[in-house]
């Protein structure tokens, strides 16, 4: 299964993301835990978003995408994944369609909390990006620039509604029934 997390920033996508593939026994891949490695360990691309991620900006597609791309070419994410914090720019979709296909995802899951609720999560879970000024210009670079995806992936039928306010334990069932009903669903499409 192949399965797309996506929401603003705090809305717990992470979290549930790797409960899920837990569950599921499928990688969970997170561009943002990739990033955050890179800078923990030094490397070369850990220094040049270091200072990009602390302002709450993007890291630049061409960096993102190429990271992405060598992550999926390894051999545990040919059967399916669920996909953490990416694409999140047009041009990052464009991207995944090109290694997957514009089918390719079987379902994204849209992270649904009020902005009150995400700005305290945020600011009580002290990352080093969880300052109040990031946490605003995140909310911002958010809205500009991967709400409209949404309607990208509305167009192709992909979407599903996940309320993630709640229990850890309720959300991620919530997240798990939702994704055993579409995948009966589109059996019952496809049966002769
Ligand atoms: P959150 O969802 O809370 O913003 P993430 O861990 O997904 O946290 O991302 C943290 C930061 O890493 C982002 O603010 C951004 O700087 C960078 N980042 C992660 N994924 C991407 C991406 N797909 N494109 C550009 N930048 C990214």
């Amino acid at each position: 299964m192949k399965v797309l997390f996506i929401g603003p920033p705090g809305a717990g996508k992470g979290t549930q993301a790797s409960r899920v593939s837990e569950r599921l026994g499928i990688p969970h891949i997170s561009t943002g835990d990739m990033f955050r490695h890179q800078v923990s360990t030094g490397t070369e691309l850990g220094q040049r978003v270091d200072a990009i991620m602390k302002a709450g900006e993007y890291v630049p597609d061409e960096l993102t995408v190429s990271m992405l791309r060598e992550r999926m070419s390894e051999p545990d994410a040919e059967q399916g994944f669920i996909l953490d914090g990416f694409p999140r720019t047009a041009g990052q979709v464009e991207a995944l369609d090109g290694l997957i296909g514009e089918d390719g995802l079987d379902h994204v899951v849209v992270f649904e909390v009020n902005e009150d609720e995400l700005v305290e999560r945020l600011l009580a879970r002290g990352r080093a990006d969880d300052t109040d000024a990031t946490v605003r210009n995140r909310f911002k670079v958010y809205q500009d620039q991967t709400a409209p995806l949404l309607e990208i992936y509305q167009g192709r039928g992909s979407l599903v509604d996940v309320d993630g306010i709640g229990p850890l334990d309720e959300v991620t069932d919530r997240i798990l029934s939702a994704l055993e009903a579409r995948n009966a669903e589109r059996v019952e499409q496809t049966a002769p």
